[in-house]
């Protein structure tokens, strides 16, 4: 029996096997799995991993990986059964290098918690998703997550320097971007825990700005709040951040925060900019000047960090406050250029007042990354079918818009459907021989990234 093997590998403590335990681990913020794991472990150590691994290797059971399970795709969600891996218990920083502004993370670190942990260094982790004060480093180099602030900072990827991981076989490896040879810090991010299991990662630190400006300019509709980023970016500034949100999303957001959001206007830009101190009011002039030219209709600058905070507490608590307009929703992340946004959105809004679904929108303009919010209610079939047929139309419209089908959620469950839209079977085979090399049976994170019927050997 398994579950006594793993007990006697890692204890009692760290072994669940409780119909209502295994519950609470069947699904992530989105996607529910019909099917329970087989346990569920909670390690301590890097052998505590290895030692599951090589029991599951043993049995036959497949590994799933867990953060926070706050992924958007089902991506954690162990979709087969299995084991599931939760990293809870292993989420402490191990090191801090300040002076070479690198820190070394156990995968379970929620990421604001980082940040929090060496603010008195002067130096921050720059990966900042929305859901930044939940999900955990494991999870944003699981899927390579993004953020407001990723316009200017890049990717997770970017920011991770090294890893230590446990093979399929239970074996530990290490990589390190600045050795010779492949650089597999860059495969493994991003890969869904399909290829290893990160034990611990090096990051990159940055140093605090001197001085941080938060702007919020208001639009008549969304489009010309995309033009808006456009231009801005097309004048050659980058600011740390451009996120735009629609009337939809500002009403639940304001009267979740009260931050002083305009409910009147079509849509809002938030802009962030970070330098020397001495810069900022020429940085100001030339972006409200921009923003005027593209029809703004107000500007606010926000006078304090308290004031800079709300905003930003709206922003990222966007998604969460939409359940004050609809008992749920559902989040498509997809990506055009940038300078296509205004007839994404259009489509998004045709195709979801075709299907009977209010929709909302809130996303990173400046990187192009939208995030229609479908709200619906899930008790009721006809809508949950609109939603899946608006959600798959607007994936294939951002594809021909030049696009992607996803911005930074990753691939998961709910999307391997959509790999077929975007890469030929050539494509998708060389990335099979990929995964083949790493866990040639798989049986790690098994029905995530390819499309099903992709079976061991077997591109698809
Ligand atoms: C309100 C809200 C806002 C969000 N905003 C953003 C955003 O701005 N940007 C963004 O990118 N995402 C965003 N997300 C999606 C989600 O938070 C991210 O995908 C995040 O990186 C997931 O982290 P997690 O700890 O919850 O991981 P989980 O959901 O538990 O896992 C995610 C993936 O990583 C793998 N994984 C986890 N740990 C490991 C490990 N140790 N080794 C190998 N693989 C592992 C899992 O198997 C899974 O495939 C948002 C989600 C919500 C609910």
């Amino acid at each position: 029996m398994i579950a006594e093997r793993l007990i006697e590998a890692v204890g009692a403590e760290a072994v669940k096997t409780a119909p209502e335990d295994l519950a609470v681990y069947a699904f992530d913020a989105y996607t529910q799995s019909e099917t329970l794991p087989s346990a569920v472990v909670l390690p301590a150590s890097t052998r505590d991993v290895a030692a599951i691994v090589k029991i599951a290797a043993a049995c036959g059971e497949p590994i799933v990986a867990r953060g926070a399970g706050t992924g958007l795709c089902g991506g954690a969600v162990p979709t087969g059964g299995g084991i599931v891996m939760s990293f809870a218990r292993m989420n402490r920083l191990l090191e801090l290098d300040v002076r070479n502004r690198r820190a070394r993370v156990q995968p379970g670190l929620i990421n604001l918690e980082l940040s929090k942990q060496i603010a008195s260094t002067g130096l921050f982790y720059a990966p900042d998703p929305a859901s930044q004060k939940s999900s955990t480093l494991g999870g944003n180099i699981g899927t390579n997550a993004g953020g407001p602030h990723c316009l200017s900072y890049g990717v997770t990827v970017n920011h991770v320097v090294g890893l230590e991981v446990v093979d399929e076989r239970g074996e530990v490896f290490t990589s390190d971007v600045d050795d010779a040879g492949y650089d597999l810090t860059g495969v493994l991010v991003g890969s869904e825990g399909t290829l290893g299991i990160v034990t611990s990662a090096w990051v990159r630190l940055l140093r605090l700005p001197e001085s941080v400006r938060v702007w919020l300019a208001a639009f008549p509709d969304v489009e010309s709040a995309c033009e808006a980023v456009s231009a801005i970016v097309g004048s050659g500034i980058l600011p740390t951040a451009l996120e735009i949100m629609d009337s939809v999303i500002l009403g639940a957001v304001e009267a979740a925060f009260h931050a002083g959001y305009p409910t009147d206007a079509g849509a809002v830009l938030l802009i962030e900019s970070a330098g020397f101190t001495d810069e900022m009011n020429a940085r100001e002039a030339e972006i409200r000047a921009i923003v005027r030219a593209q029809g703004a209709l107000s500007w606010r600058a926000a006078a304090t960090q308290a004031e800079r905070d709300a905003l930003w507490a709206g922003r990222k608590g966007a998604a969460g406050a939409t359940g004050r307009i609809a008992p749920n929703y559902y989040t498509q992340d997809v990506c055009v250029p940038r300078t296509r946004l205004p007839e994404a959105l259009r489509a998004v809004e045709r195709s979801a007042r075709a299907h009977g679904i209010a929709v909302g929108n809130v996303f990173h303009a400046g990187d192009g990354n939208l995030h229609p919010l479908m709200l619906y209610d899930k008790r009721d079939r006809r809508q949950v079918a609109g939603v899946v047929e608006a959600g798959n139309e607007i994936l294939q419209t951002c594809i021909d818009l030049g696009g992607t089908i996803s911005g930074e959620h990753g691939i998961g469950h709910e999307k391997r459907a959509g790999m077929n839209l975007i890469y030929s079977t050539d494509d998708l085979a060389a990335m099979a021989r990929v995964r083949d090399v790493f866990d040639p049976k798989r049986m790690l994170n098994p029905e995530k990234i390819f499309p099903a019927g992709a079976k061991c050997g077997e591109p698809l």
